[in-house]
């Protein structure tokens, strides 16, 4: 990261680690020496103890040597009775054996070294012999002890004394002589014995195990109020029995011994020099040993060490510090050079800068705090049509547009508050021109002072283009809301986000119904699986645009014919955005459209009739009429018998009166058709009418076959009915014409029920029956089923659509119950209108009825 700070940062973490490790090094140190200053004067106090101890236990050993000897020699009772003699020979002088003898007694005491000489002294006090020639007088410290001495039983030792009469410093183991052989011993003369320190005692105090420089030992003893040193002293020569020191010198290890203390760490000796010293008391005499060693001996090694130690602290403090100097040192060398390349890069840049704004291709401004310009790049020049003098030092209220000028104030004010603002004003160019502009504006400061600077883009076509497009988007909308043709816009997933009037009327829906559903939902079921696939391949570009005709679902539930358009609207990225719908009401088209099939299947289904018809009637027709005309030329044949030509006349009349009825059908379905057939109501009587017919049929062909049976549902008395007679009997003969016609053979049945105040007539056979299929189409004109019996027989197909005219005319209805090989039922009603007079009538006439009665064909 390039730094912006003008000089590196001042490394405090390294300073700080820096003094840490360093604080932390001579703390270490310092401890390190406490510890081992601790741990070697713990050390030195056990050594100077155990020498003090193991001096004293000598020493004292040394005194009991020194009275065992006493003993010895007090108790040498030849030794002593000798010396008896000795003292109480009155004339000592003559004899020279005695003396002789005692001289060398005595010469046998001082064999030991650090006995210096003997004297021996009378109960007078006086010396009476002695041995060596030399110090032979008794001194002053034994003469004033003398009295006391004399009342010894035991050998003592005095204390270390110096006398006037000999020259150096001794002690006297001083031997009382008792006269034991006698009853009353008592002490008769002193056996003094002077033992020279200096030979023995003072090197056994002195001598120190190890070599060094300041250790010493030496005794003292208390002397009134002050301490006596006894022994020699290492450091001040020949002060034995004249240095003294005050007992009240707190630090002075000998005061401190007298006090009972035994070692102590930091004393001052006789020189004034600290010292650690272990003191001991000297069992069995006034003595205290003091062992003793300077301190600056036993810190030497230390401070030697310490002094390696600080060395080395220091050292590697320095080589610490140098190593962070150097980490240091090249931090900010890192940061000069990066610094001058940020430097490098900055010209660079700004140079770059410079050039990007004097050629940008927007305006850029840099105006005073009075919105007085002070800058700007030569786009502004050539966009204002100003040079350089003119626009610098230009207010710029002067490039604002009038109309825009209000706003100037609020906007730098907004400016100044916010540092930044972004707007589009108005501004004019130096011909009068307007100029809309989109201006991002920014404070700046540029060594310490403020100033604005304004970007402003020309914003001119944009402008232009924003007003096509709103002017275009209103066309749109005018045209999308006001097309005759339903449209919506639906989302991805086909919910509705606009619909035109058009779109809400087809539907029934107000447009914010409609916002809330998808396409689906109106959409009739049959049709959402195959809208789901076509859409599939819209969106996967198989197809430009889905075309289908659907049905929908109006919101009364009603529905409707659509044909759709279902087009897809992209974004900018090629995703779906939009489903654009299109949709058609073609209800009324595909109701004609439906009723136009009707009618041609119709039409066509009437050609093929009537095809048949011409073809049927035709063969009808040629039939009796060939019969007619070739039995009518054999008539004429003279050869022909009298019997043969009745017959042929039977022949042609038979195929006329074949003739004339189809003749009449044509006729009756032209009437029918033309409107021209007209109701005849006549009273009539049914049962006699239906008997007359019955009768007809009876005698007519295959009657061995077929028997044909009436019921009548009324009395004879009652069967009277208001109704065209001729008509009623014309529907009921076909309906038996067609039953005998279609039952090889069995029986057929008719006759009539009055059913719900009608009459219901029923003409019944057991023939071939008529398939289910075909049992609307019977009644319609020329339809003929095609099986055996119809090419067999002919017909015209016009009896059945015949009967169906009729029976309306009359206000019946007429159907058929009939299956293949079951025989055929025909029913049809006509009111059941009785005459006024039928009461009377049935008064005057008897009951009869007549039912089930058969007529055998004969
Ligand atoms: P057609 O002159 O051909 O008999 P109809 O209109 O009387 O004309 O009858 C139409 C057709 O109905 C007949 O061709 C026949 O196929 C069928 N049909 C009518 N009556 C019967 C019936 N009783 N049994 C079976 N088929 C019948």
């Amino acid at each position: 990261m390039i730094s912006h700070r003008q000089r590196p940062a001042t490394p405090w973490l390294l300073i700080v680690l820096f003094i840490i490790i360093s604080a932390s090094s001579i703390l270490l140190g310092f401890i390190y020496y406490k510890s081992q200053k601790a741990r070697l004067l713990k050390d030195k106090n056990l050594e100077l103890s155990a020498i003090a101890d193991l001096k004293v236990s000598q020493i004292a050993q040394w005194r009991n040597e020194r009275l065992s000897d006493a003993v010895l020699i007090g108790e040498n009772a030849p030794f002593v009775k000798l010396l008896y003699e000795y003292l109480h020979n009155k004339n000592i002088k003559n004899n020279v054996n005695l003396r002789s003898e005692i001289s060398a007694s005595l010469k046998s005491v001082t064999r030991s070294s650090e006995y210096k000489n003997v004297l021996l002294i009378d109960s007078l006090g006086i010396v009476r012999s002695y041995y060596p020639n030399k110090d032979t007088m008794m001194g002053d410290y034994m003469k004033t002890m003398f009295p006391d001495l004399l009342k010894l039983e035991s050998g003592v030792l005095t204390d270390f004394h110096r006398a006037s009469t000999v020259n150096y410093i001794h002690l006297d183991l001083v031997i009382p002589l008792i006269n034991t052989w006698q009853k009353d011993s008592s002490v008769f003369g002193l056996l003094a014995i002077r033992v020279d320190p200096k030979e023995i005692l003072y090197p056994l105090v002195q001598v120190w195990p190890v070599p060094g420089k300041t250790p010493e030992s030496y005794l003292i003893r208390q002397e009134g109020d002050q301490i006596l040193y006894l022994s020699e002293l290492r450091f001040k020569k020949n002060s034995e029995l004249e240095l003294r020191k005050s007992l009240s010198e707190e630090k002075l290890p000998e005061a401190m011994a007298v006090r009972g203390i035994e070692s102590t760490l930091d004393g001052i000796d006789y020189r004034g020099a600290a010292v650690i010293a272990a003191m001991r008391k000297v069992p069995g005499s006034p003595w205290y040993m003091v062992a003793k060693i300077s301190h600056s001996e036993v810190f030497t090694a230390l401070n030697n060490q310490m002094t390696m130690i600080i060395i080395i602290i220091i050292l590697f403090i320095l080589t610490f510090g140098l190593v962070l100097g150097t980490i240091e040192w090249n931090e900010n060398a890192r940061f000069y050079r990066e610094k001058y390349e940020t430097e490098l890069d900055h010209l660079a840049l700004r140079k770059h800068f410079d050039y990007i704004l004097k050629y940008a291709n927007d305006i850029i401004l840099l105006t005073d705090r009075n919105m007085v310009i002070i800058e700007a790049n030569d786009r502004a020049f050539e966009a204002y049509q100003r040079d350089r003098n003119e626009l610098i030092g230009m207010s710029l209220a002067k490039i604002r547009a009038p109309s825009a000028l209000k706003e100037l104030e609020n906007e730098r004010r907004i400016l100044d508050e916010k540092g930044y603002s972004t707007y589009e004003t108005v501004h004019v160019r130096k011909d009068g021109t307007l100029m809309p502009v989109e201006i991002s504006a920014r404070k700046v400061e540029i060594e310490g002072v403020k100033y604005f600077q304004s970007i402003c883009r020309d914003i001119t076509e944009r402008k232009s283009a924003e007003e096509t497009l709103r002017e275009s988007e209103e066309r749109f909308r005018k045209i999308f809301e006001e097309s005759p043709i339903s449209i919506a816009m639906t989302g991805k997933d086909l919910a509705i986000i606009r619909a035109n009037s058009a779109f809400c009327k087809m539907l029934g829906y107000r447009e914010e119904e409609l916002k809330s559903n998808t396409i689906r939902s109106f959409t009739h079921p049959d049709y959402i699986a195959g809208d789901d696939i076509s859409l599939l391949r819209l969106v996967a570009e198989e197809i430009p645009v889905y075309h289908t005709e659907n049905r929908y679902i109006r919101k009364d539930k009603s529905v409707i014919w659509g044909s759709a358009t279902i087009s897809i609207i992209r974004n900018n990225n090629d995703e779906v955005q939009y489903f654009l719908v299109m949709i058609e009401d073609i209800t009324l088209r595909k109701i004609a459209e439906s009723e136009l099939i009707a009618a041609k299947e119709k039409a066509e289904e009437s050609d093929r009739l009537k095809t048949a018809f011409l073809h049927n009637v035709s063969h009808e027709i040629r039939t009796p009429m060939n019969a007619i005309i070739g039995f009518s030329a054999l008539l004429n044949e003279p050869d022909t018998t009298e019997e043969e030509r009745h017959q042929f006349i039977d022949i042609i009349f038979q195929s006329g009166s074949q003739l004339l009825s189809i003749i009449n059908d044509i006729v009756d379905i032209a009437n029918i058709e033309s409107g021209q057939v007209k109701l005849n109501i006549k009273e009539v009587n049914l049962n006699s009418s239906l008997r007359t017919l019955g009768e007809q049929f009876s005698y007519k062909e295959k009657s061995d076959l077929i028997t044909i049976n009436f019921e009548t549902g009324l009395t004879d008395d009652k069967s009277f009915v208001l109704t065209d007679g001729v008509k009623l009997i014309q529907i009921l003969s076909n309906l038996i014409n067609n039953a005998t016609k279609f039952t090889r053979e069995g029986r057929i049945d008719f006759g009539y029920k009055v059913k719900d105040g009608t009459l219901e007539f029923f003409v019944k056979d057991t023939g071939i029956g008529i398939p289910q299929e075909h049992h609307e189409k019977i009644f319609e004109r020329f339809f003929q089923v095609d099986n055996l019996i119809s090419r067999k027989f002919g017909g015209t197909g016009l009896g059945l659509s015949i009967c169906k005219a009729y029976v309306e005319l009359l206000g019946g209805k007429i159907w058929v119950i009939s299956n293949p090989g079951e025989g055929t039922d025909f029913r049809f009603t006509i009111p059941f209108n009785a005459p006024q007079m039928q009461n009377q009538r049935e008064k005057e006439s008897p009951k009869e009825k007549e039912k089930g009665k058969k007529y055998p064909i004969v």
